[in-house]
Parts: C-alpha cells; sequence; structure tokens
C-alpha cells in the first residue's frame, strides 16, 4: 500500500484528501506546516508527497527546494491555489512532479497521483527480489547471496539494510533513517551500531573493504549506495 503524505494547512482541505486516499487503499499522514512536513518527509519512508503552496513556518517551496538538497526524490505533487501560474513554474524548477490547482476534482488528483507512482519506485513497496552490482548476486526472496560465484553468507539485517541502501540507490541515507526502517523499535541501538553492520558487510561484499566501490560513506550524514 502506498504512503502518501499531506502537508496542508486547512484542516478541510487536508482531513477531505485524507478521506478520499483511505477510501482509495492509500496510507495517509497528514502535517499542517512545513516544518512538521518536511522533518516528517526525511524521516520516513513516503511514496508521494501532496504538498500545499502557502504554508505556515516554511512554505511549499522551501519545503520542495529542502528535500531535493537532501537528495529525497520521493515525488511531489503541488497544490497550487487560481492564478498562482508563475509560482507553478517555480515549483517544478524547485524539483516538483506535478501540480494541480484547486479547486481541482479528485478523479483529476487520483489520475494525477497514479501517474507518479507508476513512475517512481516506491518508498514502501518490496523491491524486485535480485539485484546485481559488481559480481555480487542478492536474492532478497531465499535470503541467499554470492560474489563472484561464491556463496556468501549475510545476516538478515545484513540483507534488510542492503535492501534499503539499494532501494534508495545514489540517495544519501542517514544512519538514522537505516535505525528505524532495518531495526524499528526492536531494542532500539545507537548509531554506532549501523556503522559497525556497514564494517561488516563491505568485508563480505565488496572486493576492497577499505576502499568501498558499493557502500560509500557520507561522513557526517549516513552511506550511500552505488552500483
Ligand atoms: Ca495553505
Amino acid at each position: 500500500m502506498a504512503k502518501i503524505l499531506i502537508i496542508e494547512d486547512e484542516p478541510e482541505m487536508a482531513r477531505g484528501l485524507m478521506d478520499n486516499l483511505v477510501f482509495e487503499g492509500y496510507e495517509v499522514k497528514i502535517e499542517t506546516n512545513g516544518e512538521a512536513g518536511l522533518q516528517y518527509a526525511l524521516a520516513n519512508p513516503i511514496d508521494l508527497i501532496l504538498l500545499d503552496l502557502m504554508l505556515p513556518k516554511l512554505s511549499g517551496y522551501e519545503v520542495c527546494k529542502a528535500l531535493r538538497a537532501q537528495n529525497k526524490l520521493t515525488p511531489i505533487i503541488m497544490l497550487t491555489a487560481k492564478g498562482q501560474e508563475i509560482d507553478k513554474v517555480l515549483g517544478l524548477e524547485l524539483g516538483a512532479d506535478d501540480y494541480v490547482t484547486k479547486p481541482f476534482g479528485l478523479r483529476e488528483l487520483l489520475a494525477r497521483i497514479h501517474a507518479q507512482l507508476r513512475r517512481h519506485k516506491p518508498d514502501t513497496a518490496q523491491d524486485a527480489e535480485t539485484c546485481a552490482f559488481g559480481d555480487v548476486i542478492l536474492d532478497f526472496k531465499h535470503y541467499h547471496a554470492t560474489k563472484a560465484g561464491e556463496e556468501i553468507e549475510l545476516t538478515a539485517k545484513e540483507f534488510e539494510i542492503l535492501r534499503f541502501l539499494i532501494s534508495h540507490r545514489g540517495a544519501t541515507v542517514k544512519r538514522t533513517d537505516l535505525l528505524d526502517k532495518v531495526w524499528g523499535l526492536e531494542d532500539y541501538p545507537t548509531t554506532r551500531t549501523v556503522d559497525n553492520h556497514i564494517l561488516k558487510l563491505r568485508k563480505k561484499i565488496e572486493s576492497d573493504p577499505a576502499n568501498p566501490e558499493f557502500i560509500i560513506t557520507v561522513h557526517g550524514i549516513g552511506y550511500k549506495f552505488l552500483g
């Protein structure tokens, strides 16, 4: 089930959107100001964002710009008001994927949401069952992995770390995102735990663990998967 974040300060609009999207089978979260919306979007897997333009604390533009600056590539549909034609162009330049003008029909919005979700790889959906990079082949369904044809033993956690990094290929993943996604609420460990797991993982999948080519350190933030 795809998850949609609505960042909208008008309660009636937010509630109406949520009711309709939940009815359509989406999981929905509402934030009512730009700052809270940005924080939520950065810390949680989301498949799509409906972003109002005029918001308290941070405007829709600022939220959009900040998300893209942090490599968060979640599709964004801007909700603009009539007469904000110039703003639409600016929104698209800042990295929004589409926009709808208020008042809009539900069918139009749903069609645009479907189009964006089809185009983007979902955050919350399970990824393809196998993945290959360099001489490594991962089979997520059977928890089986090989490097240069030789079996390598990865723990379930290591598979989950790889799955999460690979689903955000090319983007910086924060240690805290990995903690949330891979460890969840179970024995909430520290970011050092993440680093230790990455070190072990590199020894298994990297040809030269000291100079990794797949799991790259982004200093002070987290990791990035290349390959
Ligand atoms: Ca507003």
